[in-house]
């Protein structure tokens, strides 16, 4: 763990394994932190705060982008331990270190844009001042999927704003953390001013980060469950919260589309990082007249992918993180099938040769999907992509919208009258029109309803670690 400036083992002397998803190989120990640890890293982000916070927006830009230097230079040794840990094939992994470096740069610039507003007043003799503040020490806790941009999403505008912080990473990727953890203070940042903590067990951590007073501000990616939970104990404190949670993406193929087209899209789309992103398509609507083409063409592409560890050549797709990962993926599958869907490519767990020590499921189409089904509603987060076949036109935007989540939604349509009504009905945070990367530092990520609160990236990126501060001067 790393705190105050140094790198130090846990109060209680305890440490877990991390292993490799692809071969169930252990790859590292790490500190097995507790609430104590949580501690001592607030009392050193505490610590710092008063001089980070006065250090020149200049001067933080500087940092970052020396970490932004640091971590591109780092990239291919970053790409593979993000592999061994997380799983990902190595060409998703050195595209999302390249995402990762991205918002160091993104917000090494937007350190030096804070700016603030000189108001008028009804009075002669008084002038208005409006400026922003670091909001003080933040508390962040990360996921395991993008083990190494939902660090860099936070940490890039936190340290631009002039905050302090504390971050517990997810259990199965402290080894991302740490190496990440190291760019930063090789760029130079001062004690004090980051501070990570590892942990097998992340409740009493969260217990410390939600109920510690001298944290301002709570962030946290991660499931919609624990983000609502965390949220309520922030609350108690007034803390300022984003909270970035699950999705479950609806994919619209409108008729006038050209169905092949989209449905390469959907299979580069749903198979990046074996679907366990917050951002994957999990309901496919097909105009049932392209069900047969489009179908037709997810099923080729999809019986391609090779699935296996992501460090060797030609693998599309790489492990689950985990066993229980593996057996929600089979739960919806099986039930998706008893309820009359159609499994015409993958639809079993690998486990076999290469495959028997790791996290395998095979790439998986499901036809036939309907709203009984649990897939319909419950975010997957594997390798499987269900296809639903619609009549009307005019009712699918209201079946994509029937979901409590609200992060991304992906249109494929030629003209732009439809384009432009689906970017304004869909209720989601992210729409991609015949795009499946929507995503850059430089705009705002996140989604409405229980898919979170807040944004990251982009302009408003910043505004979530800041506060602000208004003056009233007599002259
Ligand atoms: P998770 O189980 O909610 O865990 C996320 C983080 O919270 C991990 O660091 C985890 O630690 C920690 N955590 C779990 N329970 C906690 C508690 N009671 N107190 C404090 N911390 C706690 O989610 P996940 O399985 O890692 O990630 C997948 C989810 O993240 C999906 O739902 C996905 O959609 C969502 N996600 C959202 C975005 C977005 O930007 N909206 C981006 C990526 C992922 P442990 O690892 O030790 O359990």
């Amino acid at each position: 763990m790393f705190i105050n400036g140094e790198w130090i083992e846990a109060r209680s002397g305890a440490t877990f394994e991390v292993t490799n998803p692809a071969t169930g190989e252990v790859i590292g120990v790490v500190p097995d932190g507790a609430g104590e640890d949580a501690t001592a890293a607030i009392d050193a982000a505490h610590g710092a705060f008063r001089d980070w916070s006065r250090t020149t927006a200049h001067e933080r830009s500087r940092l970052l982008y020396r970490a932004w230097e640091l971590m591109t230079e780092r990239s291919e040794q970053l790409a593979e331990l993000m592999t061994r840990e997380q799983g990902k094939p190595l060409k998703a992994a050195r595209a999302e270190v390249k995402y990762a470096a991205d918002f160091l740069i993104w917000f090494a610039e937007e350190a030096k844009r804070i700016s603030g507003d000189w108001l008028p007043s009804p009075r002669p003799d008084q002038r208005f001042l409006s400026v922003k503040a670091p909001v003080g020490v933040v508390a962040a806790i990360t996921p395991w999927n993008y083990p190494i941009s939902m660090l860099t999403r936070k940490m890039g505008p936190a340290l631009a704003a002039g905050c302090t912080l504390v971050l517990k990473p997810a259990e199965a990727t402290p080894l991302c953390a740490r190496a990440s953890y190291e760019v930063f203070i090789d760029a130079g940042v001062p004690a004090g001013v980051i501070n990570l903590v590892t942990a097998s067990d992340p409740r009493p951590v969260g217990e410390v980060f939600t109920g510690d007073s001298r944290v301002a501000k709570l962030t946290f990616t991660g499931s919609t469950a624990v983000g609502r939970q965390l949220a309520a104990k922030s609350a108690a404190n007034l803390q300022r919260i984003s909270v970035e949670l699950g999705g479950h993406a609806p994919f619209i193929v409108f008729p006038d589309a050209d169905p092949v087209h989209a449905a390469k899209g959907a299979a580069a789309l749903k198979f990046l990082n074996a679907g366990q992103a917050c951002i994957s398509p999990n309901r496919l609507y097909v105009p049932r007249q392209h069900l047969q083409a489009f179908t037709d063409t997810l099923c080729t592409r999809v019986s391609r992918l090779q699935t296996g560890n992501g460090l060797e050549e030609g693998i599309g797709v790489g492990p689950l993180i985990n066993d229980a990962a593996v057996a929600k993926v089979e739960t919806q599958v099986e039930d998706a099938r008893a309820k009359g869907a159609q499994v015409p490519v993958g639809g079993r767990r690998i486990t076999q040769g290469l495959h028997a020590h790791g996290h395998f499921y095979e790439p998986t189409v499901l036809t036939g999907v309907t709203a009984e089904m649990n897939i319909y509603r419950e975010e997957t987060f594997g390798p499987v992509a269900p296809v639903i076949p619609y009549d009307d036109p005019d009712e699918v935007i209201a079946l994509a919208n029937d979901t409590h989540y609200g992060l991304a939604a992906y249109v494929y349509t030629r003209d732009i009258g439809t384009a432009m009504r689906a970017f304004e009905d869909l209720r989601f945070g992210i729409i991609g029109i015949n795009d499946v990367n929507p995503t850059s530092a430089s705009v705002p990520f996140g989604g409405m309803g229980d898919s979170g609160i807040g944004r990251e990236g982009g302009h408003e990126g910043i505004a979530e670690y800041q506060e602000t501060k208004t003056g009233g001067f007599v002259i």
